[in-house]
């Protein structure tokens, strides 16, 4: 077995960073490197599946929570939300969507009354370049909609991996599993999908995440990553995978009482 990783959640690259090392990792894969690592897991795939199963009582319909009306407005919402928090970019993007719900409408607004728009958001200078970049490239290239697969949304400005998952699962339906933060540090943390980068960890759950689970995990992992598996110090006796959980870091091992959560807000 190999020896857990602690995660550290300061290091986990975010959309940029992990856009940015993407050249090391493809230059990896050319030298004829897998993919991603196969680490044995402690978990049995019924121990793995009563988690979801768990996870799915908690929240039966879990939601995403940045705000937005429409695909594209979804891929506008998740482009600012690198290095930000979701309020703060909901707080922004409220007024934004009033007056830019389509790419056309955005490249009429303009860079620079974008950028008013979003100054509250960090980066906003590099984001309101990107926005305007990508409703360019999608009037340009796909008749102002947004594409269908991952192949195509990684080609918009600003749009990495990451994104596109995000996208292509709460506007599209397609079950993916984007790597924030909080995916890849219960990834690590539980010893349940190591890895090294995002995508390690994607692979690594999508090879156990039992299917009719799969289309809400991406939610249940951050809603549980945000409100219970904190970063700094893990609220275990609050966890209702206490018993089941293998991390290190685990403070208790009785299981919270399983009921449905009331619904999260921002
Ligand atoms: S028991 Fe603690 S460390 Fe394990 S998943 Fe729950 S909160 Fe995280």
């Amino acid at each position: 077995m190999e020896k857990p990783k602690s995660p550290k959640p300061a290091k986990m690259p975010r959309a940029s960073a992990a856009e940015a090392k993407k050249p090391a990792l493809a230059k990896k894969r050319t030298a004829g490197k897998p993919p991603a690592r196969r680490v044995k897991i402690p978990y049995s795939p019924e121990e793995i599946r009563e988690i979801f199963r768990r996870f799915s009582v908690q929240r039966p319909e879990p939601k995403g929570e940045l705000e937005h009306v429409n695909p594209f407005t979804l891929v506008v919402a998740v482009a600012l939300s690198a290095q930000a928090t979701d309020a703060g970019v909901n707080k922004a993007t409220r007024a934004l969507f009033a007056v830019a719900d389509t790419p056309e409408k955005m490249l009429a607004l303009g860079e620079e009354r974008l950028r008013d728009l979003i100054k509250t958001i960090g980066l906003y200078r590099n984001k309101a370049k990107n926005i305007i970049a990508l409703s360019q490239r999608l009037v340009d290239a796909f008749g102002g909609e947004v594409p269908l697969t991952r192949e195509e949304l990684v080609t918009l400005p600003g749009v990495g991996r990451k994104t596109a998952n995000v996208v292509l699962s709460m506007a599209f339906g397609v079950p993916t599993l984007a790597v924030d933060t909080h995916v890849f540090r219960i990834g690590n943390r539980l010893r349940i999908a190591p890895g090294k980068t995002p995508e390690e960890v994607e692979a690594a759950f999508l090879r156990i995440i039992p299917e009719d689970y799969l289309f809400h995990a991406h939610h249940w992992l951050i809603l549980h990553g945000r409100y219970c598996c904190k970063a700094r110090k893990p609220e275990c006796q609050r966890c209702v995978i206490a018993d089941l959980c293998k991390s290190p870091e685990k403070t208790c091992d009785v299981p919270a009482p399983l009921v449905e959560l009331p619904a999260q807000t921002v």
